[in-house]
């Protein structure tokens, strides 16, 4: 049987975009249904590194990439990877990727960055501050760390664009370095401290909570997948897979990784790839890690978490339906061992994660260019914990009818057909 609901919004996708902009909208009043095919926070929003990386502003398409990714290609389980079968896919993808890497287009990319950060800090702030959870974010900095002078210094124009940005950062060696981290294996002779950085004790509770007290002001929580969305006389009728359909006068597509799928059927063809990402978990004491460590050679990052130590990261351009390759985990495991002398290895558990990226780095956000009641909120790539505050932000405002709290022409969704 069909049944017909009526909402002010419908929120496609409770990960951690989707359940923050929940949020913002019944704070603002809105009757809002929160869609989602897994549960809350089951996707990419459940197992990532759980930092709040507001220092990074650097597009992936930096100087210097295509080195570092041939590279990094040679070794089959190292940090970048595409399944040979998917590399005709991923194509098009690669070469919008090196485009944004253009002078020029870099450039822009930071400054867009830039200023989504500035207001993820704030908004973020104020989030956790008005549902109670912050005491779920640790400030204790993060330590990027290298082994050779020439890694070192080839992060330095990097470093120059952070501080040029007003983001703080400290270079350490010697007993500085090893204060930071003590146990870490000697090869790692420099680092660069950035104080702002946070981590989140568990980015699966965090969003699940945020999920949560959009619930208890009085979103809709409805369990299931969205097969097809149309527009409907000025709004908007979402059919779920039981055959139901939801009414909503405006639909947000926060799906992750799988928006671009409903975008389609909005007639907007966006490039969204997923990167995938692999992690490992071990038990709580595994290695006394003080704060969030990035390897950034071996594209890996270790974090203390109250759920355990987790470790991981890698890019696996490799779409949505092949099966994880835990190898992969297991690769950025065994690194960690030597990183970390007396890491112990044992017990832990494998995740892998869908994250959902544009070449250019820039989610997108902003009205669907073919019919207005058509809201995107996607493709963070390996910031949308990051960045979720100030996306519902930013959601919000467009949904009140009100300005932006920042310009958002550069995160919209038809700028890759204007490339
Ligand atoms: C290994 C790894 C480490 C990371 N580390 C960090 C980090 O430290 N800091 C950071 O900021 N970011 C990090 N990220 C990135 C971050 O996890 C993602 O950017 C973020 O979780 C994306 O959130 P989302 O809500 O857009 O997507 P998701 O969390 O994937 O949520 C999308 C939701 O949409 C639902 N959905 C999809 N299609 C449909 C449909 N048709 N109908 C109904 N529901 C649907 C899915 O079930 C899912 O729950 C990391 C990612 C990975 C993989």
């Amino acid at each position: 049987m069909t049944r017909t609901a009526q909402y002010d919004l419908a929120v496609i996708g409770a990960g951690i975009i989707g359940a923050a902009t929940a949020l913002y909208l019944v704070e603002a009043g809105k009757r809002v249904a929160l869609i989602d095919a897994k549960g809350l926070a089951m996707e990419a929003s459940f197992g990532n590194a759980g930092a709040l990386a507001f220092a990074e502003i650097l597009p992936m398409a930096a100087p210097g990439l295509t080195r570092r990714a041939l590279k990094w290609f040679i070794d089959p389980l190292g940090p970048l990877s595409i399944p040979p079968a998917y590399a005709p896919r991923i194509a098009p993808w690669l070469l919008r990727l090196l485009r944004a890497g253009r002078a020029d287009r870099y450039q822009a990319g930071i400054e867009a960055q830039s200023r989504m950060m500035t207001l993820a800090g704030s908004e973020m702030d104020a989030l956790l501050a008005r549902t109670g959870l912050a005491d779920m974010v640790h400030h204790d900095g993060a330590l990027e760390l290298y082994e050779t002078r020439q890694a070192f210094e080839a992060s330095m124009a990097g470093a120059r664009q952070r501080e040029a940005h007003g983001i703080a950062l400290r270079h350490v060696q010697g007993e500085e370095l090893a204060a930071l981290q003590p146990g870490l294996a000697k090869r790692f002779a420099y680092g660069t401290f950035l104080p702002g950085w946070r981590t989140v004790s568990d980015p699966h509770v965090l969003a699940r909570s945020i999920g949560e007290a959009a619930l208890a002001h009085g979103a809709v929580f409805l369990k299931d997948r969205v097969t097809h969305i149309a527009t409907r006389d000025g709004g908007v009728a979402v059919t779920l897979r039981d055959g139901q359909s939801v009414q909503a006068a405006q639909i947000v597509v926060a799906a992750g990784a799988w928006s671009h799928q409903l975008a389609r059927q909005m007639g907007d063809r966006i490039p969204l790839e997923t990167e995938r990402g692999y992690n490992t978990t071990l038990p709580s004491g595994a290695f006394d890690v003080r704060r969030q460590l990035t390897f950034g050679e071996h594209g890996f990052v270790v974090t203390p978490l109250d759920c355990g130590l987790r470790i991981g990261g890698a890019v696996e351009l490799g779409g949505l339906q092949r099966p994880p390759d835990f190898r992969r985990a297991q690769a950025m495991l065994q690194k960690a061992q030597a990183f970390l002398p007396g890491l112990n290895a044992a017990g832990g558990t494998q995740w892998m994660g869908f994250r959902p990226s544009l070449p250019d780095t820039l989610p997108v956000i902003g009205h669907s260019t073919r019919h207005p009641a058509v809201i995107y909120a996607f493709g963070h790539g390996h910031l949308g914990l990051t960045q979720s505050a100030a996306t519902a932000r930013i959601v919000r405002d467009l949904v009140l009818g009100r300005p932006p709290a920042i310009p958002i022409e550069a995160y919209r969704p038809d700028r890759f057909q204007l490339l």
